[in-house]
């Protein structure tokens, strides 16, 4: 089995949420979970006239630094994210390398000019980073609304669902972990 690595670029998110974050995520892929910072520059990902940064770019950018083709990568970016034909995204992953990124931008109650409210945060961390991980296990979308599988097209989905998969998802991720393990 792979290990897990998020990475953070660039962000400030604070050790308290990180080191909940990994647990969580220890607990819901049954994986080792390692944080570390990359710096990489990955300012060729930057739209000027949209002020956001195209995902496919920045994850890239960081294929080169990646050796080990069974870890995953859960990129931490403080950027606002899109992708092609979508006016922003909260995460986008791509199973082929293991790299996934997630953006905190979106997921602050500020955004929506809402009061701080650091719990709400935290969760929206836990359920966007459970989702993107996801993907990386070869997970698709999911139509149950509470998985965390499913589409977020709005924050509202994303705080509609769990941080959790559904049953169908869990045994999904079972059977392609233990796959992994039989290669
Ligand atoms: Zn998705
Ligand atoms: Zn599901």
């Amino acid at each position: 089995m792979g290990k897990i690595e998020i990475k953070f670029i660039f962000c400030g998110l604070k050790k308290e949420f990180l080191y909940k974050l990994k647990s969580h995520l220890e607990e819901t892929f049954f994986s080792e979970v390692e944080i570390s910072s990359l710096s990489i520059d990955f300012s060729q990902a930057y739209d000027v006239k949209r002020n956001q940064y195209l995902a496919e770019v920045i994850i890239n950018n960081v294929r080169g630094f990646k050796k080990n083709i069974n870890e995953k990568w859960l990129l931490i970016v403080d950027v606002d994210l899109y992708a092609k034909g979508l006016n922003f995204i909260f995460g986008e992953a791509d199973p082929r390398s293991g790299i996934g990124v997630i953006s905190l931008v979106r997921l602050r109650p500020e955004f929506y000019r809402q009061k701080p409210n650091e719990k709400l945060f935290l969760e929206r961390i836990l359920k966007e980073a459970t989702h993107e991980l996801g993907h990386l296990f070869y997970l698709p979308h999911c139509e149950n609304p509470k998985c965390v599988m499913y589409f977020s097209n709005s924050i509202l989905d994303t705080d509609r669902k769990d941080k959790y998969f559904c049953d169908h998802c869990k045994s999904l991720l079972k059977a392609n972990i233990v796959l992994k393990i039989l290669k």
